[in-house]
């Protein structure tokens, strides 16, 4: 059985004891990945004190969340999967933060949907650091012009997301996702997760997306 409330807690010292090691000795967000769990796993992060959750399917979490947003309005929703400009309205009225602002179409229709809903939820840009093709997230070399076509469309960028290689060492793309967020002066940094938070961490994420490590393995 799966200890969701002592999976948290262990996690959370893990953080705060990996972020004195960093350079900027601040503890990173917990975005407690509840893709593919039920409400009731969701329930149990919930009543153990655990607010800022992660979902990488708009449909999944219109189902999910609403009625536990009801009974805990200071839950923060994270989306961390693949947008499509169809489901774009759904995420800017249930999200507090899309982490995967990855092309110039999806810019525009989320710029769209925050001027009418007059809901403007964080947006980190993804950047696909290991440019593989079949990858979402703007290669390292876009990132400057995607950056300013953003600018243009006026949406406020707080800062960068990555999902390294499966097959490569971590520590490379984390540290190239620093530079990158360096460079074009934003904050957020969103890497790392069960496998690898704590290289994430020492190497200054500012958010860590943790699912397994949490609510133990998900289904077939
Ligand atoms: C599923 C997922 C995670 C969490 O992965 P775990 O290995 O279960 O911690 C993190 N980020 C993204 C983008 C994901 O899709």
């Amino acid at each position: 059985m799966t200890n969701i409330r002592e999976n948290l807690e262990n996690i959370k010292t893990a953080l705060a004891v990996a972020a004195q090691q960093s350079s900027t000795k601040t503890t990173p967000v917990l975005v407690a990945v509840s893709k593919s769990h039920d409400r009731r796993a969701v329930g149990e992060a919930l009543v153990a004190g655990h607010r800022v959750f992660g979902e990488n399917r708009v449909q999944e979490a219109e189902q999910k969340w609403p009625p536990l947003r009801k009974e805990y309005p200071d839950v923060e929703l994270h989306l961390i999967g693949p947008l499509q400009t169809n489901k774009v309205k759904g995420a800017v009225r249930l999200f507090d933060v899309i982490q995967t602002l990855d092309r110039l179409k999806l810019a525009k229709a989320l710029a769209r949907a925050m001027e009418t809903s007059g809901r403007f939820p964080k947006l980190l840009v993804q950047v696909n650091t290991g440019e593989e093709p079949q990858k979402s997230g703007v290669t390292p070399q876009e990132l400057g012009a995607f950056l300013k076509e953003c600018n243009d469309l006026g949406l406020k960028i707080e800062g960068l997301m990555c999902l390294p290689p499966a097959d490569e060492e971590p520590a490379m793309h984390f540290a190239l996702l620093k530079k990158l967020a360096q460079h074009f002066g934003l904050k957020e940094l969103s890497m790392g997760m069960s496998q690898d938070y704590k290289t994430a961490v020492a190497l200054g994420a500012t958010h860590v997306r943790v699912g397994t490590a949490i609510f133990g393995p998900r289904g077939p």
